[in-house]
């Protein structure tokens, strides 16, 4: 910018101005050709620029003195870094504004919430749900389970630049692309830097002015598209499974969201599940219970065989080691506690009863108390509850 301009005539004020009036002059000025109040329009913004220049240099006796007497080589190199001082970006002139007089009024959002959002925030895309269905035996081994999902896609037209073809979309001018507005700012806590959406682009970092016809300018178009998720072993009903980045991309170019599928295991009426244990009632003979036997036990994992020692009861319960879901995160597995039930046939015939009547004029009486509750208090003891 050329400085052959006068920063009195800049700022309207006579060579004799006191701090005061150049102050006031300065405000009226800025808060007029303020960029968040003419939609980032480029003659303001010069404009802002330029009265904030002058009023950097009038409202400091020293500057002020040198360019008095020696005009604007008196002040050139003088800034606070020995770099060119009077030369403002933005930014730079934004950050006066807001030290000296806060902003529009509405400068402190940055800090009071509501401005935090960064570009990389605000141009996120989505996350995607999906609810993913599993079975205990995929629980058990970990699996990689396809989902077809409705998102959205960059666009094919514009490549997700949202800008029509032959059109690009331009840097914003007012914040460098960053999409956002930093300024440092004097509060009675000291000074802090504020951060907020560019006002010029919304936050964007760039400005189309053409929108691509197919996508409108959005830089997405609908899609449907098929997700592999693997799915560790171990894992518990209603848990998150989240795929960073593999949810909706974000408009015009932005970050894409999350995937987060939501587990829904298919219960196993075989098995009851009580974290990584399983629990599974196994119905035996009367003479299985009675002479012992090796049964073949169903796990996640295929059969098991179990050995029930004789005279074993109802309600006993017997654990196969390692025969559980996986422990998630832990490494190892749960176990199959396996309860057995003496099962009582309900038809017999003309042999079976024989045998039985015979049986009945031996076999002894059982003891006097129940072993119900023993046997409750032992599938407690194992399970740990
Ligand atoms: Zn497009
Ligand atoms: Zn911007």
């Amino acid at each position: 910018m050329a400085h052959s301009v006068d920063f009195y005539d800049v700022l309207g004020v006579a060579r004799d101005a006191d701090d005061g009036e150049i102050k006031k002059a300065y405000r009226k000025l800025a808060m007029e050709h303020h960029p968040d109040r003419n939609n980032g329009d480029k003659a303001s913004e010069e404009r802002f620029k330029e009265i904030t220049e002058a009023y950097e240099v009038l409202r400091d006796p020293e500057k002020r003195a040198a360019y008095d007497r020696y005009g604007i080589a008196g002040i050139r190199g003088r800034g606070p870094s020995g770099a060119d001082s009077i030369h403002f970006d933005l930014s730079e002139a934004l950050s006066v504004f807001m030290r000296d007089f806060g902003g529009l009024g509405g400068g402190f959002d940055a800090i009071f919430g509501g401005g935090q959002r960064t570009q990389r925030d605000r141009h996120r895309g989505q996350d995607l749900k999906v609810a993913l269905k599993l079975t205990l035996a995929e629980v058990a081994t970990g699996t990689q389970k396809s989902v077809r999902v409705r998102t959205l896609d960059r666009c094919p037209v514009c490549s997700g630049s949202g800008a029509k073809a032959g059109t690009r979309a331009v840097t914003c001018g007012t914040c460098r692309g960053t999409g956002e507005v930093r300024r440092n700012a004097q509060s009675i806590f000291g000074q802090f830097l504020t951060v907020s959406p560019c006002p010029t682009c919304g936050g964007d970092g760039t400005i189309v002015e053409k929108p691509c016809e197919r996508c409108d300018g959005d830089g997405r178009v609908k899609a449907e598209k098929t997700v592999q998720i693997d799915v560790p072993a171990g894992v518990a009903d209603h848990h998150y499974l989240t795929l960073r980045g593999h949810g909706v991309p974000g408009p015009r170019g932005g970050p894409p969201g999350d995937l987060i599928a939501v587990l829904d295991i298919k219960e196993d009426p075989r098995f009851e599940r009580r974290g990584d244990d399983l629990v599974y009632d196994l119905p035996v003979s009367f003479t299985q219970a009675a002479l012992g036997a090796e049964i073949d036990v169903p796990t996640p994992y295929g059969q098991s065989t179990l050995r029930i020692a004789a005279g074993t009861q109802t309600g006993s319960v017997h654990r196969i080691r390692g025969k559980g879901l996986p422990r998630i995160g832990e490494g190892g597995h749960g176990d199959l506690h396996v309860r057995v039930h003496v099962w009582t046939p309900t038809k017999l015939n003309a042999e079976q009863r024989r045998l039985l009547e015979q049986l009945s004029e031996v076999e002894g009486t059982p003891p006097a108390e129940s072993t119900g509750k023993h046997l409750w208090e032992e599938l407690k003891r194992a399970l740990g509850i």
